[in-house]
């Protein structure tokens, strides 16, 4: 909040990884979708930060990433735009199963497993609510639907929710492993990205349980899921965390001298 949008445009991304990425200079050139090149526009997101002037282009390749970048400077679209847009084209055919208005049957229950595509996990509820408004505004007019869960909330509802169907699961770690015991309600088996945010508040014991038991949990498709961490700092615990579940050739993004 409050970013002063010209000074971070100086700062330099220093790059580690396999390939060389080439910034995009602007959204218009960076290959998205039209409805997503609108949906940008609509954010009033005229000039991308430099963060997501490489992790566009770096998701876009493939990669998994670890992105170290100072707050404010834009790293949920950073990795939001590229993710959906990656999805877009391919929403119907990977999208979680619908309620079938054809087998509507007044009266009897149509809820259906929620199986996202996306599942970003926030270390806390204000976070997670704020990156579901963000991911709102890049899923309008594509057949991705976000969702939000979170201990605190009123778990009914987010159950409702859920199971109305979800392509984008936006998550606190609690409420996570609580709707992933249920297997009637949420399953990992369908997630293709997996995005740690604020990655050094998980940091904590009990944090690093509940990451581990999402990750080993769900039946997540491992070889199937690009992993992202984003950060404001890099502590030296990320190194473990990169090694056990990034891929070796994950590229390393770091804004200024941020950590
Ligand atoms: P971070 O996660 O790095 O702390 P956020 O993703 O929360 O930063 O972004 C900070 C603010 O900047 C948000 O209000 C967001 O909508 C805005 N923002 C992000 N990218 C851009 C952009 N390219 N142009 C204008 N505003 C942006
Ligand atoms: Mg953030």
């Amino acid at each position: 909040q409050g970013v002063d949008f010209s000074n971070i445009s100086e700062l330099e991304v220093f790059q580690e990884g396999p390939a060389r990425v080439d910034p995009i200079a602007n959204f218009d050139t960076a290959g998205l979708h039209p409805v997503m090149l609108n949906n940008v526009k609509l954010a009033g997101y005229e000039t991308p930060t430099p963060i997501q002037r490489y992790c566009l282009p770096a998701i876009k390749m493939g990669y998994d990433v670890v992105a170290v970048a100072q707050t404010g400077s834009g790293k949920t679209a950073a990795y939001l735009i590229p993710i959906l847009n990656a999805l877009m084209g391919k929403a119907k055919k990977l999208a979680a199963p619908r309620p079938n208005p054809a087998q509507f049957v007044e009266g009897v229950d149509q809820a259906v497993r929620a199986e996202p595509l996306v599942v970003i996990v926030c270390p806390s509820r204000e976070l997670a609510v704020q990156v579901f408004s963000e991911a709102r505004k890049f899923c309008y007019r594509t057949m991705l639907r976000p969702c939000v869960i979170y201990g605190g909330g009123p778990a009914m509802e987010q159950r409702a929710q859920l199971q109305k169907g979800c392509d984008i699961l936006i998550a606190s770690p609690g409420r996570l492993i609580d709707f992933m015991d249920d297997t009637r309600l949420l399953s990992l088996r369908r997630v293709r990205y997996m995005v740690i945010d604020e990655a050094d508040e998980m940091l904590h014991d009990d944090w690093k349980t509940d990451f581990d038991t999402i990750m080993s949990g769900g039946e997540i498709e491992e070889g199937n899921v690009r992993y992202m961490l984003f950060s404001a700092t890099f502590p030296k615990q990320f190194r473990d965390i990169a090694k056990n579940h990034l891929a070796e050739t994950h590229v390393r993004l770091r804004v200024g001298r941020a950590g």
